[in-house]
């Protein structure tokens, strides 16, 4: 097993992508905490189902907006387990609209939860993991950090926020012994994805992608567990697409538009 012995703490883990990654980091042998912030029940059949592959979790509400929430949920995950040696940033947003229509209200809530939030946990869990040597962490962006997401302007630069803060945390943190690295995801199945496209537009987009289909919360969840684990130990500063090459796509895509 890849994550033996080790704690993980996975916000937004109650659906989704996040919640595929801490049930396979419980299949690897670690224990989890398993944030969320308004889905209570969900939140709890994730502990259940970690409880039944044999490792100890935790549920535990907290909106990663809010800095003294994220800090409670630190100082509660070092409490009940002792140490944290992964923390995945993957709690996050959407909001659409095109830049011209987007409510200042809209823009702050989308950066406060997808780029602030992600602030806030490095911080409240970075200060804990130099004192006990050492820690990964795992920064879960988007394919929009790179490229604009039509009607996403707010999100795509949340997630490029993600991405450069990254970077500078794998450089300020590293000597200190934390790697952090960011995995940008293309469209995974979700409650996320769900609520933007429809059924047709959704079969249409697997059409469109070199891999044929659309990405799985379990695609995401292998890299993340690799990232985790010991094996990755000369790995940080580094940013992963997981996108069924989706992002290498621009001249195939448009020579397809320009045939219709
Ligand atoms: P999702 O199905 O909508 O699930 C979102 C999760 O985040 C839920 O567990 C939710 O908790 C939690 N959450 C939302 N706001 C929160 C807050 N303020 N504090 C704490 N938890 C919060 O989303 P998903 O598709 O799995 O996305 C997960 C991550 O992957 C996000 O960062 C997203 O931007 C990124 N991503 C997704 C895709 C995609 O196509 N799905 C593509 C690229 C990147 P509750 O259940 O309690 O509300």
């Amino acid at each position: 097993m890849k994550l033996e012995g080790k704690v993980a703490v996975v916000t937004g883990a109650s659906r989704g992508i996040g919640r595929a990654i801490a049930l396979e980091f419980a299949k690897e042998g670690a224990n989890i905490v398993v944030n969320y912030r308004t889905r209570s029940e969900e939140a709890e059949e994730v502990v259940r189902r970690i409880e039944e592959i044999g490792r100890k979790a935790l549920a535990v509400r907290a909106d990663v907006s809010d800095p003294e929430q994220v800090e409670e949920m630190a100082s509660l995950a070092f409490e009940e387990f002792g140490r944290v040696d992964v923390l995945v940033n993957n709690a996050g947003i959407i909001i659409k609209a095109p830049l011209e229509e987007l409510a200042p209200e809209d823009w702050d809530r989308v950066i406060s939860v997808n780029l602030n939030g992600v602030f806030y946990a490095m911080r409240s869990f970075g200060v804990r993991m130099m004192r006990q040597g050492g820690g990964s962490i795992i920064n879960v962006a988007s394919v929009a950090g790179h490229t604009p997401l039509e009607g996403g302007g707010a999100y795509s630069a949340s997630k490029a926020g993600v991405i450069i803060l990254t970077r500078q945390a794998a450089v300020e943190w590293g000597p200190k012994g934390i790697r952090v690295n960011a995995i940008c995801p293309g469209p995974v199945l979700t409650d996320m994805l769900r609520s933007e496209y429809t059924e047709e537009e959704l079969r249409r987009r697997e059409r469109l992608t070199p891999a044929g289909r659309l990405g799985r919360p379990e695609d995401v969840a292998k890299l993340a567990v690799f990232l985790a684990s010991d094996e990755a130990s000369y790995i940080t500063g580094a940013v992963y697409d997981v996108d069924g090459g989706l992002s290498a796509s621009t001249y195939r895509l448009l020579h397809e538009l320009l045939r219709q």
